[in-house]
């Protein structure tokens, strides 16, 4: 049972192992973080991206969320944690890679299919609504189609959904012309394990060579 105190047996775990063999890496991080790749990705707990992609401390500066979601660039009200994670990655850190992950069973996408807390109040899922409506247009048009999967083709357009929200903000456009950042799509499917990539030609899902 992961209660907190299995946390922290997972902790002096770390501390006995995994710690001391990246005492080195560790000590090379003491006074900043050059990481050049942002992820973003769901707060799905079966899509963790360290351990998908098999990076070390200090590689990739990640903000996950309900469904691997990024918000249009809107400078009004709110407090707007995935815009400051992106602005401080894009304009700060200086990232090359942005890499959207999507993710088989996503239970955001499932919510926005099934119309789920569209009337509900707050302390009730008034937040989740708030946030999987940026959904909301890519759920109609699948529900207005014949797609076989609408599980999957949403969970798919969700990360096109993002793609095209990060190229709202003005940080972004101006690094891609410039060769200075690159932005990628990606689908973990849990389950079979297998990553796949969004083809820039295709706009389509295809797995990635393993
Ligand atoms: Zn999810």
């Amino acid at each position: 049972m992961a209660d907190f105190s299995h946390l922290l047996d997972g902790y002096r775990r770390f501390r006995t192992t995994g710690y001391p063999q990246q005492r080195a890496r560790y000590d090379a991080l003491r006074d900043g973080q050059a990481p050049k790749t942002m992820i973003i990705a769901c707060s799905d707990s079966r899509v963790d991206p360290a351990l998908i992609f098999d990076v070390e401390p200090g590689q990739v500066f990640v903000v996950r969320n309900v469904a691997n979601l990024v918000p249009p660039y809107e400078t009004g009200g709110g407090r707007h944690g995935v815009s400051a994670a992106l602005e401080f990655a894009v304009t700060q850190l200086e990232v090359e890679d942005i890499v959207v992950m999507g993710h088989g069973g996503c239970g955001g996408v499932a919510a926005s299919l099934a119309h789920r807390f569209e009337d509900a109040g707050v302390g009730e899922g008034y937040f989740i609504r708030h946030w999987i409506d940026l959904l909301d247009a890519a759920r109609d048009e699948i529900e207005a189609s014949d797609v076989a999967n609408p599980q999957r083709a949403l969970e798919e357009a969700a990360v096109r959904v993002s793609l095209a929200n990060l190229r709202t903000f003005p940080c972004i456009p101006v690094r891609e012309q410039a060769g200075r950042l690159r932005l990628h799509g990606a689908y973990f499917a849990i389950a079979d394990g297998i990553l796949h990539v969004l083809d820039t030609a295709t706009n389509r899902f295809r797995p990635a060579a393993s």
